[in-house]
């Protein structure tokens, strides 16, 4: 009879031990997928997407591959893609476009242009150091940056108040303080600055503002996309010789238009 006893205790002791031992192999598997899953902050800190050498790289990525590569050779306008901090330009849900090969949103409908739309342009005004210039079409200030990184002195004006009042602060805190940021209508250029060594515009009037050829110095250039409103434009290079104006025709571009009452 004792020992009947004392074997079933033995085996209850045996089944007891077994279960602890399942139990705790059971929790210990779910503790490693967990970890899997949610990892612990490591101890060192990691460099966050935004700062440091990731986006110098996508910036470098994207001067190669998309400006370079289409032709842009100007080693001026290269250097002001180079260092102009593009990501700092975009609305935060576009942060992981900010060197992607395309425009994008900046709120009121508008947009901040292709990256190689912004060196082409810039290229074409032939910036030598010492010159004015006007943006026509703040936006986000990133063109009007990209100009200063060129040059000294740039003007731009934007019809748009509260895009005008954030992008001049945003040029400010970037420490851009060579660029003067004005809420005007462009159709009639910044007069109390004029004229200009060269003038660039952003946005697509229906046709060529006399007061923008008016604010063109001797020698002057502008460059501006002339056409109907959502459609296609043609992109000009207007060069001024004296009262006399050159053409060049740079092709098909697609702008918002130049609004405002003219
Ligand atoms: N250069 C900008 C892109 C701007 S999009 C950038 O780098 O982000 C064109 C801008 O032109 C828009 O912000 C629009 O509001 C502005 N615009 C349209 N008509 C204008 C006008 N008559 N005068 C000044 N800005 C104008």
């Amino acid at each position: 009879m004792r020992r009947k006893v004392t074997i079933v205790l033995a085996l209850g002791l045996v089944l007891l031990l077994a279960l602890g031992v399942y139990l705790t192999m059971g929790r210990g598997k779910v503790k490693e997928e967990e970890v899997a899953a949610f990892p612990s902050p490591s101890p060192t800190p990691t460099e966050a997407p935004w700062e440091g050498d990731e986006v110098g790289r996508l910036r470098e990525s994207m001067v190669r591959s998309q400006i370079e590569a289409r032709g842009v050779k100007d080693s001026q306008v290269l250097e002001a893609v180079r260092s102009a901090p593009r990501h700092e330009f975009v609305l935060p849900r576009y942060l992981d476009q900010a060197y992607a090969d395309r425009p994008l949103p900046i709120g009121y409908g508008q947009t901040i242009s292709q990256p190689y739309i912004v060196a082409a342009m810039t290229e074409l005004l032939q910036i030598e150091e010492g010159d004015k210039i006007l943006e026509v079409g703040t936006g986000s200030g990133y063109q009007a940056a990209v100009l200063a990184e060129v040059t000294d002195e740039v003007y731009t004006v934007e019809i748009i108040p509260g895009l005008a009042e954030s992008a001049a602060k945003r040029l400010k805190q970037l420490g851009y303080t060579q660029v003067q940021a004005a809420n005007l209508d462009g159709y009639y250029g910044w007069e109390e600055h004029a004229p200009y060594n060269a003038i660039i515009v952003t946005c697509a009037p229906d046709h060529m503002p006399p007061p923008l050829l008016e604010q063109l110095k001797d020698g002057g250039r502008l460059v501006i996309p002339v056409g109907p409103p959502g459609a296609y434009q043609s992109l000009w290079l207007v060069k001024r010789e004296g009262d006399e104006f050159r053409y060049e025709n740079w092709g098909g571009v697609a702008f918002v238009p130049l609004t405002g009452e003219h």
